[in-house]
């Protein structure tokens, strides 16, 4: 099965007069297990393309699949369920919640689930004991390095058991040797847990370690 299916999706941004097609006519088919990587220029639709991927976008036109479901059809609540399950999300700027501590942001995508309080701090403690971040469990973000807070960010981004994990440039805020120690666990991930990945990067010796590569160029693939 294709864990992600993108037919003719194209996605317009109107703005008055202004029309950006910030994605046009992408095909794109990811299969389940592997690493994608995606490069190519700022401004070219990197971001919007993770974004449909992810559902935190809907197309202007085509059809987007995940894991085999056409999720035009769903409603913005069951598409919000959907998301929850089967996608994991990892940024730049890691988006914890500032106010929240470390254990209380991994098990933010547990909410939306049916599960006991208790047992969500559980599957929450045991993602973070991977990324080697019990040690901080009450600390808070801002009291992290920008390393630490990316590994919270993963650990929250898999808690929920999702098959695809989407990440929009992981390691541009890192230095070279964090970036290498996010990279690791994204190489875990995928190797280990079989986890599908999407990485926005502009570093071509990490997209080199990936199972593949697509390069953008103004809303179109260009190879
Ligand atoms: P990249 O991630 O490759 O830098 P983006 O996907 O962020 O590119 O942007 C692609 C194009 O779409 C750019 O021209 C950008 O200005 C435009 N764009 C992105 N998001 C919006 C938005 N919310 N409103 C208007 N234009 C946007
Ligand atoms: P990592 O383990 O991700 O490589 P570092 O070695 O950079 O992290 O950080 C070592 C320690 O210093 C950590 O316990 C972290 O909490 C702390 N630290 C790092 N950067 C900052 C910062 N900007 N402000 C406060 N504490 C920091």
């Amino acid at each position: 099965m294709d864990a992600i299916r993108l037919t003719d999706v194209s996605r317009i941004f109107r703005a008055g007069m202004m029309e950006t097609a910030a994605l046009e006519e992408i095909n794109i088919k990811v299969e389940e297990g592997e690493f994608l990587s995606v490069m190519g220029p700022s401004g070219c639709g990197k971001s919007t393309l993770l974004n449909v991927m992810g559902l935190l976008d809907r197309p202007t036109s085509g059809t987007v699949e995940i894991m085999g479901e056409t999720v035009k059809s769903l409603s913005d609540k069951a598409l919000a369920a959907f998301r929850n399950e089967k996608l994991g999300f990892v940024f730049q700027s890691f988006h914890l919640i500032n106010t929240l501590n470390i254990l209380d942001n991994a098990m933010l995508p547990l909410l939306y689930r049916r599960m006991s309080e208790s047992k969500r701090r559980q599957a929450a403690y045991e993602v973070l004991e991977r990324m080697e971040m019990t040690h901080r469990l009450h600390h808070y973000p801002h009291q992290l390095s920008g390393g630490q807070c990316q590994r919270v960010a993963i650990a929250r981004a898999i808690v929920g058991n999702p098959e695809i994990i989407l990440a929009d440039e992981p390691t541009g805020n890192l230095d070279s040797k964090m970036g290498a120690e996010v990279m690791s666990i994204l190489h875990k991930l995928n190797v280990e847990d079989k986890r599908t990945i999407v990485m926005v990067t502009h570093n071509e010796l990490q997209a080199r370690e990936t199972t593949r590569t697509i390069r953008m160029f103004d809303g179109h693939q260009v190879g």
